[in-house]
């Protein structure tokens, strides 16, 4: 008796919203059958055999029963409870996306990413307490269900997009989308588009205003002046080349990021030639060279040749005229190629060491700007050192001068299938 209970209870509640009781779906068809038994008395009385009646009474009766019978109960999914606060908090807990649900203005439930963003205090607590931000609490007291951008919430800087649900009187679903790594994409682009023009404003003002006073009838220019106007004219354009030049390696470099490269480098005759094609003839004989063996990586060969040749470039330039330039091409314990360029100079004071590969990044605008310089050298090393998943380390002493490491995984003697 005690296990039978529970099976009619589940066989009601699972059944008996569709099913009908016998009593209504399968009534007896008492108007057919006294019709039917009328007949066989007829036929009996006309002299018809008895089988021959009862047959045709019974097959009649019988299919009177067929006609009238009920369909067969559909069984229905099971009915569940109504969800509750509980079930949504577990639905919910793991989200991670930031999820809160407010009750009357009031935090009753917060996820786990939510709690994370705005503390586990915010549970119970009234929405302007919890939220303590202007728009955020606007949004929350409007009648209607709406979105707003909230910047430092939670942390500093960071910018969320809050968008609220109004599911009745009572409740309120809110959500948290972050925002501030695409604000942070677009300044940056901004920022880029900004500082690229302003490099290019700079010597094409240049260019004009002498191209304008050479080409002016009414201003005589003496010789010797004009020459020196024409030379900062090819200087300029010369400059102009080489940032347009170093904007493309750049982009190059961005869009081929996720691109592992698959060439075989002989890293020991690449670093000599392309250590002295940065140096020129000139500065050749400054140069100092430690590299005992050879050393290959799968690596693109002509971004290494560039990622060198600005390394050099850098460390001859802002090092001392007078002292020599160390590149050094060992193996390290970890597996790398480990290349270094050490020069002796007054070094980089410590604050700038974290922006040096920032585009148009300078330690001193004027001395770089007046050797040519761009400011994206050291943003193009980064780009092909992150796209040969290697790791790009400058330290530097003042007063003793400047180290820059470059380490790219080791390719295995024995990669033979690597052209
Ligand atoms: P270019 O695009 O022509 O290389 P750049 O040399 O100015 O121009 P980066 O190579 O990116 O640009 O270097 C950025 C800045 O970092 C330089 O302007 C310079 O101030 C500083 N810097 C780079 N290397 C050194 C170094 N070895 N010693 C001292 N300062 C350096
Ligand atoms: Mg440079």
């Amino acid at each position: 008796m005690t296990t039978a209970a529970p099976h009619l209870r589940w066989r009601s509640g699972y059944i008996a919203a569709n099913a009908q009781p016998m009593e209504h779906g399968r009534q007896a068809p008492w108007p057919g059958i006294f019709i039917a038994l009328a007949t066989s008395a007829a036929l009996l009385l006309a002299g018809i055999n008895l089988w021959l009646v009862v047959a045709v009474a019974l097959v009649w009766a019988g299919s009177l029963f067929l006609v009238t019978s009920a369909p067969p109960a559909r069984v229905t999914a099971p009915r569940k409870g109504p969800f509750n606060q509980a079930t949504v908090a577990q639905l919910i807990e793991h989200s991670a996306t930031p999820l809160l649900m407010t009750e009357n203005n009031r935090v009753t439930i917060a996820n786990d990413a939510a709690r994370k963003v705005l503390g586990s205090h915010i549970v119970g607590q009234d929405v302007r307490v919890a939220f303590r931000h202007p728009e955020a609490i606007a949004l929350m007291l409007a009648d209607e269900p709406g979105s707003a951008l909230i910047r430092n919430l939670g942390r500093r800087k960071d910018i969320w997009q809050m968008n609220r649900q109004i599911i009745d009187d009572r409740f309120a679903v809110i959500e948290l989308i972050n925002q501030t790594a695409e604000a942070q994409v677009s300044a940056a682009h901004t920022d880029f588009v900004a500082n690229a023009s302003h490099e290019l404003r700079t010597p094409l003002a240049s260019i004009i205003g002498y191209v304008e006073t050479l080409t002016d009838d009414d201003a005589s220019v003496p010789p010797a002046t004009r020459k020196k106007f024409l030379r900062t004219i090819l200087a300029e354009s010369i400059r102009l080349q080489s940032l347009v030049s170093d904007l493309m390696s750049l982009s190059r470099v961005e869009a081929e990021k996720h691109d592992e490269p698959g060439q075989r480098v002989e890293l020991k005759k690449l670093v000599l030639a392309s250590s002295f094609d940065a140096a020129g003839e000139a500065r050749q004989s400054r140069i100092e060279f430690q590299c005992p063996t050879d050393i290959n990586v799968l690596g693109d060969t002509k971004q290494l040749e560039q990622l060198v040749r600005n390394l050099v470039d850098n460390a001859l330039n802002y090092g001392d005229p007078s002292e020599n330039v160390t590149v050094s091409l060992h193996k390290d314990d970890n597996g790398y190629a480990s290349l270094m360029v050490q020069d002796r100079s007054e070094g980089i004071p410590p604050e700038h060491i974290p922006h040096l590969t920032r585009r148009f990044y300078r330690t001193d605008p004027g001395r770089s700007r007046a050797s040519g310089g761009t400011g994206l050298g050291l943003a193009i090393v980064k780009h092909i050192v992150e796209r040969h998943r290697g790791r790009l380390d400058i330290t530097s002493e003042v007063g003793q001068g400047t180290l820059v490491t470059v380490r790219i995984p080791e390719l295995a003697d024995n990669a033979d299938d690597v052209p």
